[in-house]
């Protein structure tokens, strides 16, 4: 089939074979970009980007897996390694309500001197204090070493979390999920089956969840093909059994800087990761939302991606340390008005939502702009 037809197709709402969305690597970005736009329009509301007020709360970086990506972790006995307090955590939530926000993120490197018990006493902790803060938390890499500490498998442990008040388990640690990549970057890294394995437990309890990928590794158009399909193939799945899948779909480039990975790694152009998102776009037909990420590529871009697929602009991250630590374009937090700026820019009306696209309100960007309010920064 050639491109044209592939794009045709996509467009239509059919699905893509193995073949085809290879084929797309190779199309011209503008003719894919106005197919997945043509997408994005169909399946979310055409006039407005989403955008989220949460923030992503670090609470240990002491890790074992020793990822050469990474510039964040530490090992336990240097001098900067920390696990946060419960109180410290909720001085961080505090200034989050502030400023109307009601989620976190909290993710940490995998700490073996954390018992389950502090991940469960933290999360009682937190929802006592806060009852409607909603807490996505924790990887498929954190949940992991919790089994081989506990000897307890990940389905046990995700519902004893949720009992005590997790709700989400984000799909962090994914890269690209294709072993020999990931072996090259990160040999201890959590390995493709084990990943999904969590991750459909995590579905299976109907906990929310985020597909991911980042690509700059110096994989080809195949891994990346063999990522997303993947994705789609696990969607499938965990909506069929579950009723419960991936949220939606954020992809991110790769950042070296401070890392083992400098000099070793491509990353990737802005260009790639546009055509990249396209491609998801037109390959995820089982995906409704998909993230445009400032953090890695800058404003710009990420308005751009608001073009290539994109209908949604992230987060603002609110602190942020594991891309910041590894360089990103300097800066890996936003305020509100800054999203609802650029939406505006853009030419799309901004909307609130929260992490499972729900749509809180739809801000007065001309109130907003007038009366800069700037989020506390830790
Ligand atoms: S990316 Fe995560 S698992 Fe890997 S070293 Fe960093 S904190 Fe540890």
């Amino acid at each position: 089939m050639k491109g044209m037809d592939v794009l045709e197709k996509a467009v239509a709402g059919e699905r893509l074979s193995e073949e085809e969305v290879l084929s797309l690597f190779d199309l011209p970005l503008p003719e894919l970009a106005a197919a997945a736009h043509e997408v994005r329009l169909r399946k979310t509301d055409p006039e407005v980007v989403t955008f989220l007020i949460d923030r992503n709360i670090n609470y240990t970086n002491v890790c074992t897996v020793a990822c050469a990506f990474c510039a964040f972790y530490r090992t336990k006995r240097q001098k900067d390694a920390y696990t946060l307090s419960y109180e410290a955590i909720a001085e961080k939530i505090e200034e989050l309500y502030r400023v109307g926000g009601r989620r976190i993120l909290l993710q940490g490197g995998v700490n073996p001197e954390l018992p389950l018990e502090w991940y469960l006493d933290l999360l009682r902790y937190l929802k006592g204090r806060f009852p409607d803060l909603r807490i996505d938390a924790f990887s498929p890499e954190e949940i992991l070493g919790l089994e081989r500490l506990t000897g307890l498998r990940a389905e046990a442990i995700l519902e004893r979390m949720k009992e005590a008040g997790l709700d989400g388990m984000p799909g962090a640690g994914a890269e690209i999920l294709v072993d020999e990549v990931r072996l090259k970057a990160a040999p201890a890294r959590i390995r493709v089956a084990d990943w999904y394995r969590i991750v459909d437990a995590a579905q299976a309890l109907g906990l929310y969840t985020l597909a991911s990928m980042v690509i700059g590794f110096g994989e080809g158009k195949e891994e990346r093909a063999a990522h997303l399909l993947g994705l789609r193939a696990q969607q499938d799945r965990a909506l069929e059994r579950h009723k419960n899948g991936f949220a939606a779909f954020a992809l991110w480039t790769l950042q070296v800087e401070h890392t083992r990975l400098k000099g070793k790694a491509p990353g990737a152009t802005a260009h790639e990761y546009l055509k990249t998102l396209a491609v998801a776009r037109l390959t995820l037909d089982n995906f409704a939302h998909f993230q445009a990420s400032w953090p890695t590529l800058g404003f710009k871009v990420a308005q751009a991606a608001l073009y290539y697929g994109a209908d949604d602009f992230g987060s603002t991250m609110l602190e942020e340390n594991v891309v910041s630590a590894a360089g990103g374009h300097g800066r890996t937090h936003a305020t509100v008005r800054e999203i609802v700026r650029h939406i505006v820019d853009a030419g799309f009306r901004p909307a609130e939502r929260d992490p499972l696209y729900r749509i809180l309100r739809y801000p007065d960007p001309e109130a907003i702009l007038k009366e800069p309010v700037e989020l506390p920064m830790a």
